[in-house]
């Protein structure tokens, strides 16, 4: 059933029987069926570069035996124990997330970047409470943020289409105004602001009144929705801000982190030290589902002081499946002995450079890159910045991919706004597969006039 196919019945099947992700964006799926390093081959045989590592995900690339292996020789070994108990796929991630993250953190498994989103809030609420201040309950994110798709996660994401047919959330979480220097929200340029946007969350804290706000999150770059990178001062201030009224900071690496930004963590090309980090995606560079919370060790060790009877409470049967830690495991070993994290900084360099000739182009309005992310943003007049009408972006994604390069794009749901191109190409992107996609790029910008 799975070796054997013809295209036609497949997507009569495919109609019938499968529900797709923000179906029915996409009436007429690729069916992808094979992929090596960063190309991906479709049902028909064509061939694709694959510009968003699926969902920004496939670090590593496609196709490593390495990785199968280790979940194989796993799932020989112990398919399954759940980590009410311990293991040693486990216990030996979690101590090299650790170390990746420079500091002692204790690390709490799950299966996606929106779970593992919930369990920093839960676990944030709960600190509180253990600490004596049982009345901090909110959360401060960004609009434009995403942060996941459970109803925790949904509500710190700071897009209303993606809410608004689902509401009511989990109460309690606020929004502040996205470090968006090309549209900043103080009507400021960057160099003659006061970093408005991080004040932000110091004027919200207080209006709130301090004693009421559990916890900021915040992605080390907005990516899912647009891009946007914040200026170097924004997360340590952000930090101070936090510092100064006893609120904690989650960051959210479920795309950024493991090699993405150019380091091993996002947040570590600002210099901060986050009290919560979340991470999904890149960790086992989506090979198997697996997500982690992290959790800065004396915060994690307010759940532990004696006569302190105050567990976490919360279990999740899959989370830390031993494969998956196995699969992890040898992912950040190819990460390290590879020098991965290094090469995506320097492939993004590589990538800037080669496509460093849109910002000529008259519908570009601004290219913003972190490590190996960038997103160009669209408009229709440079000077006015009106977004880009959405054919036009619908048009370039559409010849690049007759071309045989996949790129994605995002933005804000507000509309017409939907106006970002993005590429996350896989580490093992080649000299070679970056000059093919400005080469593609540029025949694709071109057809706009
Ligand atoms: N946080 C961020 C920043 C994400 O980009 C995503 C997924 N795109 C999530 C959380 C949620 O991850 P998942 O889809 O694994 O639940």
């Amino acid at each position: 059933l799975l070796h054997e196919y013809d295209k036609e019945s497949l997507l009569a099947a495919d109609r019938e029987h499968m529900w797709h992700h923000m179906s029915p964006y996409n009436p007429n799926p690729m069916i992808v069926t094979g992929a090596q390093g960063s190309w991906v081959t479709d049902i028909d045989g064509n061939r694709y570069l694959d510009g968003m590592a699926g969902l920004w995900c496939v670090n590593v690339g496609y196709g490593r035996q390495e990785l199968a292996d280790a979940a194989y020789e796993q799932l020989k070994q112990l398919a399954y124990f759940p980590l009410t108990q311990s293991h040693v796929p486990a216990i030996r991630l979690a101590e090299k997330v650790s170390e990746w993250l420079g500091e002692e953190y204790r690390v709490f498994f799950s299966n996606s970047g929106s779970e593992a989103n919930e369990v920093a809030f839960k676990i944030a609420r709960q600190y509180h409470h253990q600490n004596g201040e049982p009345g901090r309950y909110k959360f401060i994110s960004r609009h434009r943020a995403y942060h996941g798709n459970t109803m925790g996660a949904l509500a710190a994401t700071g897009q209303a289409v993606r809410k608004e047919k689902y509401e009511p959330l989990a109460p309690g979480f606020l929004h502040v105004p996205p470090p968006y220097c090309y549209r900043c929200p103080a009507g400021k340029s960057y160099g003659k602001c006061n970093l408005e946007c991080a004040g932000y969350f110091d004027q919200v804290i207080n209006w709130e009144g301090e004693k009421t706000v559990a916890a900021v999150i915040m992605e080390p770059t907005i990516t899912g929705g647009g891009v946007i990178v914040p200026s170097p001062e924004y997360m340590p201030k952000v930090r101070e801000i936090c510092d100064k009224y006893g609120v904690l900071m989650i960051v959210d690496e479920v795309i950024c982190g493991f090699g993405r930004s150019g380091k091993k963590f996002g947040h570590q090309n600002f210099g901060v030290k986050p009290d919560i980090v979340t991470m999904a995606k890149g960790i086992t560079s989506a090979y198997l589902p697996l997500s982690a919370t992290a959790v800065r060790a004396d915060i994690a060790d307010k759940f532990n002081e004696p006569g302190n009877n105050q567990h976490f409470r919360h279990v999740n049967t899959f989370g830390g499946n031993p494969a998956a830690c196995a699969l992890a495991l040898k992912n950040i070993q190819i990460m390290e002995e590879e020098q991965l994290v290094e090469r995506a900084e320097q492939l993004g360099d590589e990538l800037r450079a080669k496509l460093a000739f849109l910002a000529d182009h008259p519908n570009v309005g601004d290219i913003r890159s972190f490590g190996f992310l960038m997103g160009i943003e669209m408009v229709e007049d440079r000077k006015t910045k009106e977004p880009a009408a959405p054919a036009k972006l619908t048009q370039v994604i559409a010849e690049c991919k007759k071309r045989g390069l996949i790129i994605g794009r995002n933005g804000d749901t507000i509309p017409g706004f939907n106006n970002v191109l993005t590429l996350s190409p896989p580490f093992s992107t080649t000299s070679e597969d970056i000059d093919f996609i400005a080469r593609v790029m540029k025949e694709a910008f071109d057809t706009l006039g």
